[in-house]
């Protein structure tokens, strides 16, 4: 466990680059980082930057992770999709927010190391499962909120088509080795708005499962 002052100083860097939702600051301390991160890097899991995970894969920035789950306006009846479980970091802050979390990663090896943690931390409100999340996940729709954590070129039609009415998506576009723009996708009853957040680099979100 981490001590306090290092936590408050990690809230302070979260606030101080825009992440000022009082729901997203709790949930983001109380869900330890350090159990997401490996090895030698988990000294570092406190600093405000991604860090590498297995398959070639990486950890989100906290406050990028702050500012996506913000910008999510996730509310505690609702049923989320993510694509892109990774370290099952951004799932777990997810899950302190939302009734369900579904979660999907092409990569088999980490589903399973995140369903580990989510298990040791007594986390029971998430779903992962091993799949190409572009699809979405058509057995569970629609959902409340998407949440994409690799880029995709544009927004992905099964995704749009699996947001409830009034549902919220936010997602990186753009090609995957230039600056990518995050933006938030409302659905609404004359179809979708489409607004600009910022602009982030994410790895980009690739078809098919992965072979580890
Ligand atoms: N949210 C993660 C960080 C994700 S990194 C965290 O909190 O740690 C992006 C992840 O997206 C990678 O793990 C990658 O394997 C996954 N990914 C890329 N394309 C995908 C696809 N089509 N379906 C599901 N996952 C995908």
């Amino acid at each position: 466990m981490i001590d306090a002052q290092t936590k408050m100083q990690f809230l302070y860097a979260l606030r101080s680059k825009g992440v000022t939702d009082a729901r997203v600051l709790t949930a983001m301390e109380v869900v330890d980082r350090a159990a997401f991160v490996k090895g030698i890097f988990a000294d570092r899991a406190y600093e405000d930057m991604p860090l590498p995970i297995s398959c070639g894969q990486t950890i989100s920035q906290p406050s990028v992770v702050g500012i996506m789950t913000q910008a999510l306006d996730v509310q505690p009846r609702h049923k989320v999709l993510e694509v892109g479980t990774g370290s099952g970091y951004q799932a777990a802050i997810l899950a302190q927010l939302a009734r369900r979390v579904y979660t999907v990663d092409r990569y088999r090896r980490l589903v399973k190391e995140a369903q580990t943690i989510f298990d040791a931390q007594k986390i029971s409100n998430i779903t992962a499962f091993t799949a190409d999340g572009s699809h979405g996940l058509q057995e569970q729709a629609p959902f409340d909120r998407i949440l994409l954590t690799a880029a995709a070129e544009d927004p992905p039609g099964p995704l749009l088509a699996q947001l409830r009415l009034g549902g919220i998506m936010v997602l990186p576009v753009g090609q995957s080795d230039a600056v990518q723009s995050l933006i938030r996708v409302t659905r609404t009853d004359n179809g979708f708005e489409y607004e600009e957040l910022r602009h982030v680099r994410f790895v980009p979100l690739l078809e098919g499962i992965g072979q580890d």
